[in-house]
């Protein structure tokens, strides 16, 4: 919002469509308005050529239309590229484009400017929540990246824990969803989180989405030192809220589980692991833990990688190694953070 005015890049179509009404105007017309926005990127009412002039005159009254350019783009050896952008309070958010095969990229997005949860092993956590983001500055992430080439998957895995921020992020969905928008289909985005089993269920009964639960241990002892979330949700909530999950077919929960030397990357670790998967249609992500100077854990020697990784495929568990990206220009896995980047270099 600015100067008061409604920015319709947070509007879901209901709530465009209300806004209509309130104008005198018929609903249809919000579907002619998302094509401009978002097929187009126009940001001024004059340009919308197939609307009346009074009709535009009076949604530039009220609304406004936000666009975001990166203040700041890093490209790593590997072709990952970072995007800084600027918010208008002064805070800022990072979005990373991680090139994968024949063109396409993944868009990895921000819901929160840091996070609240604490995590042991992450740097975003490690310097607490200053606010959560808006719809529109969820959306404007994916838009102002998408001018540097086509986004094929939209991973909500960036900084914050999309479920501290459940309306917004369900606002956001839907405006990426949409049809005469950016058109993502829900198979396409896929949302991380640490585990906020309440929510996990507020989420399915709203929105269709991937899901994608941040594991990283076995044990609750483990798990709750690792993620403080793990005393309120335990492991055997989590693991049931994701049995309850409703999936389309084909569809698969992703357990991300980062490997910690001496703290979760045991056999007996993979065996528990095989054991609470069991009954979920699920696929285990492996990410050797990035190490960075906010933590002492360590990642693993290879040989214990490969040996966990193997129990799991020998057990017709999809075990992928996930390769971490963008390591030196730190838009790897739990290293983004945005503004604090200038508080500890
Ligand atoms: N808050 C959500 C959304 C993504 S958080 C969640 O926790 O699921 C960022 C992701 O980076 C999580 O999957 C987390 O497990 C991972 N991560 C955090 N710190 C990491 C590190 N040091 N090395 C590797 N992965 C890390
Ligand atoms: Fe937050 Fe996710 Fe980092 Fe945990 S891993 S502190 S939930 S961003």
């Amino acid at each position: 919002m600015s100067h008061g005015k409604i920015d319709l890049k947070g509007l879901t179509l209901d709530q465009l469509q209300q806004l209509l009404v309130d104008l005198g105007k018929e609903t249809y017309r919000a579907k002619q308005i998302m094509r401009w926005i978002y097929q187009r990127g126009v940001t001024d009412f004059e340009q919308m050529t197939d609307l009346g002039k009074d009709f535009r005159q009076k949604l530039a009254e009220r609304a406004c239309i936000s666009s975001w350019q990166p203040e700041a783009v890093e490209e790593s050896r590997d072709g990952t590229k970072k995007y800084l952008f600027r918010l208008t309070d002064g805070e800022s958010v990072e979005a990373v484009r991680i090139p994968m095969d024949e063109g396409r990229a993944t868009l990895c997005i921000s819901t929160q400017v840091g996070c609240a949860m604490q995590c042991q092993f992450c740097l975003t956590g490690s310097f607490g929540l200053t606010r959560n983001l808006r719809p529109e500055e969820i959306v404007n992430q994916v838009c102002g990246v998408m001018a540097d080439g086509p986004i094929g998957n939209i991973v909500l895995m960036g900084m914050g824990e999309p479920l501290h921020n459940l309306e917004n992020v369900v606002a956001a969905l839907k405006i990426l969803y949409l049809d005469d928008g950016l058109g993502f289909g829900s198979r396409r985005v896929t949302l991380s989180t640490s585990g906020l089993v309440p929510e996990m269920k507020r989420l399915w009964e709203q929105v269709k989405v991937n899901l994608a639960i941040s594991l990283n241990a076995t044990t609750d002892e483990v798990r709750d030192r690792l993620m403080p979330i793990n005393k309120k949700y335990p492991l055997a909530q989590l693991m049931a809220a994701c049995r309850e999950y409703p999936l389309g077919p084909r569809q698969r929960i992703t357990f991300e589980y980062i490997l910690i030397r001496g703290v979760n990357d045991s056999l007996a670790d993979a065996k528990r692991l095989v054991k609470l998967l069991h009954g979920i249609r699920g696929k285990v992500n492996l990410i050797p833990f990035n190490e960075h100077a906010g933590s002492e854990f360590k990642c693993p020697d290879e040989a214990t990688i490969r040996a966990f990784q193997s129990y799991l495929l020998d057990r017709q568990i999809v075990a992928i190694r996930r390769a971490s990206k963008g390591q030196d220009i730190s838009a790897a896995c739990g290293q983004l953070k945005g503004k604090l980047d200038k508080l500890t270099e």
